[in-house]
């Protein structure tokens, strides 16, 4: 397959939405059903404290590293002032994420629960290897090989710290959409965390806040290999070096940076999959995506399930094979073969996820996946109703029953039925948790940095 088969620049700067990325990629890894959920169907995952908690951290050491110490500060004295001004911002940031999380109706959990000592050794940790850097940069060593560079000879601390900063993408708290890199090709796209330059190449650092032993973070070493791709596609070469910086660990990770025919035969599989799921073309075959979980080294499946993934899949109460069950349509329509027609209808089951807010022509909509046992079924919805929900209880995990919706479908395409809120329109709460939806309640499927193991 060639590239020819892909639509062109054009087509991918109008369906932005359409491209690949490293996460959608893993999803279609870990089982091709979950990868159908979240990048054929489209549907909402929620959001989970950890995750959020890996913001945080990096977040927090973004803007430490963005920061300027005092111009007479010393070698000695500089690491202890950086982690004083981190911890000053951990600790704000932290409460700032418990009433965010709170305040979230996508999110799922308690953020208060989480252990605050482990995120805060982690930006400590964090800290130590940039400042390995800037040790580094002083003694004129490159901080992987030992080798001498022949910096010029520094007048002050100071222009060391300056010198090794890190390039970074945005901060994700400020940004809101992660700001993603595109290859001029258009078909994908990405996000690093850190890059290092001043040795004179481009070593590029991924930063997980975790200890390295959960079910993702085996996924790091294809992540890499699409960052290298990113790179030569993008015309600047090979990298320098790339990085893992497991922050629960006490060392970095390096790895090997793949050469040319790995990244070539890596892409070649990523357009391979574009072409099957229908991108600017014929619709995909349902079936190419139904569940197939890879089984991961050294995990085992809990009862019931066809294999480890099904734990933190979000697709898994939709999912035959999971083990898992949707609770009942209750009062609500069915969702499957299709919605039915009719007004005053209502909607009952677990809500998995919801999007964030966009405009469309004018009008703020978000769009809400719900399941019940019936199937499962997304809805976009006006942003002012969604947040009328809300007030009443609506957010992800919880069983919810919203009333008085009116069904529309357009003339030349009867079989598609969608469903509207009317000014009647209101939710309730069925009930507060569904079966460890808490626990299970799987990953978010966006490229911003993935902390949140
Ligand atoms: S629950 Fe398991 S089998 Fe089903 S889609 Fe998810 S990973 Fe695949």
């Amino acid at each position: 397959m060639t590239q020819g088969q892909l639509p062109d620049q054009g087509w991918w700067q109008t369906n932005p939405w359409a491209r690949m990325s490293f996460s959608r990629l893993a999803a279609h890894r870990r089982c091709p059903a979950w990868y159908r959920y979240t990048s054929i169907d489209w549907h909402a995952s929620s959001t989970g404290p950890e995750q959020e908690a890996g913001h945080v951290v990096q977040d927090v050491l973004q803007r430490v590293f963005d920061g300027n110490p005092a111009s007479d500060v010393s070698a000695t004295a500089l690491g202890e002032r950086a982690l004083a001004r981190a911890t000053r911002l951990f600790e704000k940031a932290w409460e700032q994420a418990i009433t965010d999380f709170r305040a979230n109706p996508n999110a799922v959990g308690d953020f208060a629960a989480l252990d605050r000592a482990r995120y805060a050794g982690h930006i400590e940790r964090g800290l130590e290897f940039h400042l390995r850097e800037v040790h580094a940069w002083l003694s004129d060593r490159h901080p992987r090989t030992g080798a001498r560079l022949g910096l010029p000879a520094y007048g002050a601390v100071i222009d060391a710290w300056t010198g090794t900063r890190p390039w970074h993408a945005p901060a994700s708290s400020e940004a809101g959409e992660p700001a993603l890199e595109v290859i001029p090709q258009g078909w994908f796209q990405g996000q690093y965390d850190l890059v290092y330059e001043w040795t004179g190449a481009r070593r590029i650092v991924d930063l997980k806040a975790s200890s390295g032993s959960s079910i993702f973070s085996p996924e790091i070493a294809e992540q890499l290999t699409s960052y290298t791709f990113m790179e030569r596609a993008l015309g600047r070469g090979t990298p320098e070096g790339l990085e893992a910086w497991f922050l629960g660990q006490s060392e970095p990770m390096v790895f090997a940076v793949p050469d040319e025919a790995a990244t070539d035969a890596w892409a070649e599989r990523v357009r391979a999959l574009l072409v099957k799921t229908g991108v600017g073309g014929a619709r995909p075959d349902r079936a190419d995506f139904d569940p197939a979980p890879e089984q991961p080294a050294g995990r085992s499946a809990a009862a019931g399930a066809a294999s480890a993934w099904c734990a933190v899949c979000p697709a898994a109460y939709t999912c035959k094979v999971s083990g898992k069950k949707a609770p009942p349509a209750g009062r609500g329509v069915a969702f499957s073969p299709a919605l039915p027609k009719g007004r005053g209808l209502t909607v009952e089951g677990l809500v998995l996820g919801m999007k964030a807010p966009r405009t469309e022509r004018g009008k703020e909509k978000r769009r809400l996946t719900i399941v019940n046992e019936s199937g499962v079924a997304s809805f976009k919805w006006e942003e002012r109703d969604c947040r009328k929900f809300f007030e009443r209880g609506l957010r992800a995990g919880r069983v919810v029953r919203i009333t008085g919706l009116n069904a529309w479908s357009p003339d030349d395409a009867p079989e598609q039925v969608h469903y509207f809120t009317s000014a009647g329109s209101t939710a309730e709460v069925v009930a507060e948790d569904w079966g460890g939806s808490v626990a299970n309640r799987g990953v978010i499927e966006h490229d911003a940095p993935a902390l949140g193991e």
